[in-house]
């Protein structure tokens, strides 16, 4: 059996003058193309094509890396635990379909290929995604974590009901033995049916104590375990938004004066946030609430600390943020998009609760916010489809979430067009592999610094990671910069980063070489 596809490099080395490896790092220099617009007072457009010239520099040793999940014994952490378990064992288990074997089915680094050019013959040229640069690969990850519930993670993935039983017997002696560290609970920031789990507590209500707490655990977890770096994810309850006070959370100084004082308005997310910064680990938040308020996001800033976040991108909204950007960019005007979900997992138990509700409404709604604001020929300015977006638990469909979308969209001379979307979600796989993603791409960005004209040392990128977009509802971003939530455009500046640290240029589909040999 011959296949036409080429086989794919196991590494990948660009011959060009702008590209310098040495045995620890890649060096590569770049020059980033754009152009800045003035619109005249006659309409006319002026553009002035830029370039500004990068240095790029990798570092190529891959760390041993720990990734923390705070909701280790939640749906999430038990599926990616027994998911990583039976991938580095090679276990396969017997289904009614036949027998099944492990994969990272929906990472995007694990799962995904990229192009990389031509062959001799003018075919394309893929790569797995995990080779334009090392990258940790997750069999690799060591795990961990905190839980307020004291299941053991065997337990947990259990209780979860995602993962076929076949599989869960024969994982379960070593899912035994990991077992959640106590963890905060402020029970005023989850929903109140979530008590009866609460049984792994740090104990008091001091939040000095607490935060002090949470850096200790890293720092043990980091040295019995041998590690080079932690990563941590926030993958627990979603909780309620936390309200933004001048004085107590809004600068770094004022939030971390408010936990001395124990203030009731911040919320254990936002410890964790705190402590992993002080700690000098990246910490994501894969929950809709605003964990970053001011004073989080300058505290990052100010330690130089990655933080990314919010809000796993998993089911409907990944589809939304396809369509929509389908039917603008293809002239076609989306004027009303609603969408129900209903779920009966414990996130959807939690979710019943008003506020709960109202953290996860705010990150579904403005995802489609850029794309309508690109299009000033379909939308005039401050005009917005009407989007609405409905939550509701129903526990007989359990991890298998159900997402009905209508897109309701103005076409052709007064015509209309409706586009129905039954989606089942399967909520917990398609959520594990992002955060391997997250965690696997945070930790590649530790090892990138750059410099432009001016700067006399390499420095890291800013703090907020936006690179992260493609993997979350709500993309954070740096202050003053603009939010991306179109799929494509979010995947592009993931591969094209990455192409520019070894001297690519962004990746086209032009084909001219087809089109103009
Ligand atoms: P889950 O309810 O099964 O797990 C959450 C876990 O967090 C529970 O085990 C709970 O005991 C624990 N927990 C709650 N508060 C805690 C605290 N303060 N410290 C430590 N542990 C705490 O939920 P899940 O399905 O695993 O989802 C986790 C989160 O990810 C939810 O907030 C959900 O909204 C978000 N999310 C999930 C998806 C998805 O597709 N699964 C998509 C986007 C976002």
């Amino acid at each position: 059996f011959t296949s036409e596809i080429p086989a794919a490099p196991t590494t990948v080395r660009v011959n060009s003058p702008n590209v310098h490896y040495t045995n620890t790092h890649i060096y590569a220099d770049y020059v980033y193309n754009n152009a800045t617009i003035q619109t005249n007072p006659d309409g006319t457009v002026d553009v002035n094509p830029t370039e500004t010239r990068y240095h790029f520099k990798t570092d190529l040793k891959i760390p041993r890396v720990g990734l923390m999940m705070v909701g280790w014994g939640g749906n999430n952490g038990s599926t990616l635990t027994a998911s990583i378990i039976a991938n580095r064992r090679g276990i396969s288990w017997r289904t009614k379909d036949g027998i099944k074997t492990p994969n990272y089915f929906g990472s995007v680094v694990q799962a995904s290929t990229l192009k990389l050019g031509v062959d001799a013959k003018g075919n394309d040229m893929y790569i797995p995604f995990s080779q334009i640069l090392p990258m940790v690969h997750p069999n690799e990850l060591v795990l961990g974590g905190w839980d307020i519930s004291s299941l053991n993670l065997a337990q947990a993935m259990e209780r979860a009901k995602v993962l076929d039983y076949d599989l869960q017997r024969q994982v379960a002696s070593e899912l035994e033995l990991l077992k959640p560290l106590p963890s905060i609970y402020y029970p005023d920031f989850i929903a109140a049916n979530q008590s009866d789990r609460a049984d792994n507590l740090i104990p008091g209500t001091n939040k000095k104590e607490h935060l002090e707490h949470i850096r200790n655990d890293i720092r043990e977890f980091k040295s019995i375990n041998r590690l080079d770096k932690v990563i941590v994810v926030w993958t627990a309850n979603t909780e309620r938004y936390a309200e933004i006070i001048p004085g107590v959370n809004d600068t770094a100084d004022n939030l971390l004066a408010a936990v001395e004082k124990s203030h009731s308005e911040i919320a254990p997310s936002t410890i964790f946030a705190l402590a992993c910064i002080l700690e000098k680990t990246p910490f994501i938040n894969g929950s809709p609430q605003n964990t970053f308020v001011p004073g989080c996001i300058e505290l990052a800033e100010r330690e130089r600390v990655y933080i990314g976040g919010d809000d796993f991108k998993s089911g409907q909204t990944k589809v939304k943020s396809v369509l929509v950007d389908f039917l603008v960019n293809a002239g076609i005007k989306p004027i009303g998009i609603t969408s129900y979900n209903h779920l009966g997992n414990n996130d959807g138990k939690n979710l019943s609760a008003p506020k709960q509700f109202r953290s996860k409404e705010i990150s579904k709604s403005n995802v489609v916010d850029d794309m309508v604001a690109a299009n000033h020929i379909l939308y005039k300015p401050g005009e917005h489809p009407d989007h609405v977006v409905v939550i509701k638990y129903v526990p007989s469909v359990g991890d298998s979430k159900r997402a009905l979308d209508e897109y309701f969209s103005e076409i052709f001379m007064g015509g209309k067009n409706t586009i129905s979307i039954y989606n089942t979600c399967e909520d917990s796989l398609l959520a594990s592999p992002l955060i391997l993603d997250l965690v696997i791409i945070t930790e590649l960005m530790t090892r990138i610094e750059y410099r432009i004209e001016g700067m006399a040392n390499f420095a890291p990128f800013d703090s907020v990671l936006s690179i992260l977009s493609f993997m979350l509802k709500a993309p954070l971003v740096p202050s003053g910069t603009p939010v991306v939530n179109a799929l494509s455009k979010q995947r592009m500046a993931m591969e094209n980063l990455f192409r520019a640290c070894i001297g690519l240029s962004p990746q086209n589909d032009m084909l001219l070489e087809h089109k103009a040999p």
